[in-house]
């Protein structure tokens, strides 16, 4: 007996609601960790978690004329 709802389920680290496991995943899912290329590209865009844009500014490597 198979149940059709038996997939596997994450939950989102941006969002943090609960999404299920999809076909376009079925290579990647183990690297999935964001419930849409939404929450994936904002949690990019904030850089929140590590390394924020506050400590790069204080180190300043960037070599600006
Ligand atoms: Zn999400």
């Amino acid at each position: 007996m198979r149940k059709k709802s038996d997939l596997p389920q994450k939950t989102c680290l941006h969002c943090g609601l609960p999404f299920t496991w999809r076909k376009k995943w079925e290579k990647v899912w183990d690297e999935v960790k964001y419930c849409s290329d939404r929450c994936r590209s904002e949690r990019k865009r904030h850089g929140a978690g590590q390394g924020t844009a506050e400590d790069g500014a204080h180190h300043g490597t960037g070599g600006k004329p």
